[in-house]
């Protein structure tokens, strides 16, 4: 049986000139919205439990098995506001199918992909409220974060018999700050953040663990970023800690990284990959080589490079850091990468017709 995360009745909020006064500058992750969404699942009664209910703090015992082995995932999805105040979710299947997935990698128990659409119209519905509109440079929404953590008081190594699932939510602005202007990136050739047979194309936490280091590293380099290698030669380019890159050819291809199962498959990838054509851009997936695009940037070959992610949804790359030297690609935001980043930013905004289908009504 389907889950349904209803509401109850008697749900309160934040007074609307609270929400207001958050809407107005939204940081990254930084206030959440009155409610969240949770099911429990157990070995012997499946899920059950699921509700929409107050936000606050989880009752987590210290034995609790995520907090000592990691079994976690997690996805990040947005809710969108169009002109007309209708509010709207990017592609969620696809952030389902990828929880399913991810679960599988981590041994947790799969959430059926209907249920996890259905827990994010439900909070994202419930709290309609909180969707900011988009604001003058139409980048606010409300973030959507599911999650699921093995929570079971028990020390044993073994996929956990209890977990908690759960969607909290959280009105943003742009990711960076500073608007839309290119990014330093420090090249990463020896921290890697997985490795063939691990983790890299589930979205865990612990991957974002193993990224700290360097992107700790890349701060005191100037840069605001980790471009990762692939771990075994260290040739080949892998993608950003949390979002993928694209190279854009003089001949008007975008080039991606094939994922090869030590890459993040992104939303967001997947959606520029799809709209190319649109743009009279080629969509190609292949091995690239750090080397090449190195050289490629130099001769010209490549006048643009951009990461993509659903929080800052697309950002132009300025430079290229490493051990021997800066390689610089463009002082601003290119012209393909701008064009990209309006265009998937008009498709959520409701700004365009949605000829490719991936927009889902909540309300
Ligand atoms: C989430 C994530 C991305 C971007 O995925 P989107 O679905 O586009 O938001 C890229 N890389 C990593 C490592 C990620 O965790």
């Amino acid at each position: 049986m389907s889950l349904s995360f209803a509401a109850p009745d008697d749900l309160t909020w934040s007074p609307d000139d609270a929400i207001a006064a958050l809407h107005a500058d939204p940081k990254f992750g930084v206030a959440f919205t009155d409610h969240m969404a949770e099911a429990i699942w157990t070995a012997d009664g499946g899920w059950h439990d699921d509700a929409v209910a107050p936000y606050g703090p989880l009752d987590v015992n210290p034995a609790s098995a995520v907090l000592h082995y990691a079994q976690e995932i997690f996805e990040g999805l947005k809710a969108y506001r169009h002109a007309d105040g209708s509010v709207w979710l990017f592609r969620p299947d696809c952030n389902a199918e990828r929880f399913a997935n991810s679960a599988r990698r981590l041994a947790l128990p799969v959430l059926p992909e209907e249920d996890f659409v259905t827990s994010c119209l439900q909070i994202a519905e419930t709290e309609a409220r909180w969707v900011p509109d988009a604001g003058k440079n139409g980048e606010k929404s409300l973030y959507l974060r599911p999650f699921m953590i093995a929570y079971e008081d028990f020390l044993g190594v073994a996929p956990a018999k209890r977990v908690l699932y759960s969607v909290i939510c959280s009105p943003v602005g742009p990711y960076f700050s500073g608007g839309v202007s290119a990014v330093r990136i420090w090249l990463e050739r020896h921290n890697s953040r997985t490795a063939p047979g691990g983790t890299g194309a589930a979205k865990c936490g612990g991957n974002y663990a193993a990224s700290l280091l360097a992107q700790e590293e890349a701060y005191a380099k100037g840069c605001s970023q980790v471009l990762f290698a692939d771990a075994v030669e260290h040739a080949w380019v892998e993608e950003l800690g949390g979002m993928n890159i694209f190279a854009v050819t003089k001949d008007k291809e975008i080039v991606t990284p094939v994922l090869t199962g030590t890459i993040l498959p992104g939303v967001t990838r997947r959606s520029i990959l799809g709209m190319a054509p649109d743009l009279g851009l080629t969509p190609v997936e292949r091995r690239l080589g750090v080397d090449e695009l190195l050289d490629g940037i130099r001769s010209g070959e490549f006048p643009e490079v951009f990461a993509c992610g659903t929080a800052a949804v697309v950002t132009p790359i300025g430079s290229l850091v490493d051990e021997s030297g800066e390689t610089t690609v463009k002082e601003q935001a290119g012209e393909v990468t701008m064009a990209i980043r309006n265009r998937l930013l008009d498709i959520q905004y409701g700004r365009v017709e949605d000829t490719h289908g991936w927009l889902r009504r909540v309300c």
